[in-house]
């Protein structure tokens, strides 16, 4: 086994504790990496917390991973000792159904293995990247292109490749008008990616205080949908609306922001249900959406943008002991943009 310091969620909602805590001794097809920086994901919380239903306890979070690779299994071909490679939101995958050969190992028929909160097809709860090293399959590291730095590269690995998914998707690029909702982890890449690809960039925030950030971030324009009369004021506007709020939202308004065709396609993962009349879709034709991370052939192809348009997060880099209250300025919205933790500071 190989025993690496963590940080661990004992209980649902419990404070972190630094541990240590074991990963397999490596497979032919594993890499073990050495975990730089791990990123907060909003789903972290919703898990930690026990938000989407009961979850796996203790619990070591974090599915956007920056390392490098500090082993090898004797079958690895992909890697080498040294190189620079990302995880993200999964770890294994059947390799054999039609989705899995299409890229797409989120949608694979025997369900992928999620990187922590999940068990591994040897029935092992797997544990994430909040901690100083893991073991994957060399199949599920990315590598992580040189011209991005490892800290600002580890939040691309879940909130880049989310968003990424259904901006191609849904075809953004030059004469669209793409709006996101909520300037957090996901949103602020939405903006960066969806400007990268030529479009026309409008935020939607709460307020204004993410006013100048969301310009400097490469929006066109900024609304904050708090004032009265902001979203009576785009109606009928926007061909692409991705929304990566976190909690419930007035989806029918939303919908009536887009033009006749458009599409709103939702990242975000509340609770609770969405709410809207048939008419609001029926009319104009629209189509409302989900979206679901993406496959590591796009998550590769994404990297590569970012590098060849210099596009990293923007972080707030912090250490194992902030991570707790890191999680309350989240969920208040109190987040430029993304925290990442130095995983060096993890004294187990
Ligand atoms: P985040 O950093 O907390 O950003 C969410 C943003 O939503 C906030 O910055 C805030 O933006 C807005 N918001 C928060 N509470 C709100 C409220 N009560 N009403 C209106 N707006 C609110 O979270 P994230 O990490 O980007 O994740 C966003 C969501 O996507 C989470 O639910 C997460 O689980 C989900 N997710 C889904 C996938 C997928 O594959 N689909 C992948 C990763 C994450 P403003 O302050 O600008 O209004
Ligand atoms: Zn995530």
């Amino acid at each position: 086994m190989i025993s690496t310091p963590a940080l661990v969620a004992p209980s649902a909602g419990a404070a972190f504790e630094a541990r240590t805590v074991e990963h397999r001794d490596l497979r032919d097809d594993d890499v073990l990496i050495d975990i730089k920086f791990a990123g907060i994901c909003h789903s972290d919380i919703h898990q930690v917390r026990e938000e989407w239903g009961s979850a796996h306890f203790p619990m070591v979070p974090g599915h956007e991973i920056a390392g490098i690779v500090s082993a090898v299994g004797d079958g690895v071909t992909k890697y080498k000792v040294g190189d620079r490679v990302g995880v993200g939101c999964m770890v294994d995958s059947c390799g054999e159904c039609e989705f899995c050969k299409d890229g797409e190992e989120q949608f694979c028929s025997k369900g992928a293995v999620m990187t922590y909160n999940g068990k591994g097809y040897d029935g092992e709860q797997t544990k994430g990247g909040y901690a100083q090293q893991v073991v994957v399959s060399e199949r599920f590291a990315v590598g992580i292109p040189d011209g991005i730095e490892l800290d600002v590269a580890a939040p691309l690995l879940c909130a880049g490749i989310t968003v990424w998914s259904p901006l191609k998707r849904w075809g953004a690029g030059p004469g669209k008008k793409v709006a996101v909702i909520g300037l957090g982890g996901l949103g602020h890449m939405a903006v960066k990616l969806a400007a990268a690809m030529g479009a026309e960039v409008s935020v939607l925030s709460r307020s204004d205080a993410k006013k100048d950030d969301g310009l400097a971030l490469g929006a066109a324009a900024y609304h904050a949908t708090g004032d009265e009369g902001v979203l009576k004021s785009l109606k009928g506007t926007f061909d692409i609306i991705i929304n990566t709020v976190s909690a419930d939202l007035p989806m029918q308004t939303y919908i009536g922001l887009l033009r006749p065709l458009g599409v709103i396609a939702n990242v975000g993962l509340p609770a609770g249900n969405y709410d809207f009349a048939p008419g609001a879709v029926v009319g104009g034709s629209r189509v409302v959406a989900g979206s679901n991370i993406g496959g590591i052939p796009a998550t590769a192809e994404m990297l590569a943008f970012c590098a060849e348009h210099g596009i990293g997060a923007t972080i707030e880099k912090i250490s194992a002991d902030e991570v707790d209250a890191a999680y309350d300025r989240v969920v208040a919205g109190d987040v430029r943009y993304r925290f990442v933790i130095d995983t060096a500071t993890i004294n187990a």
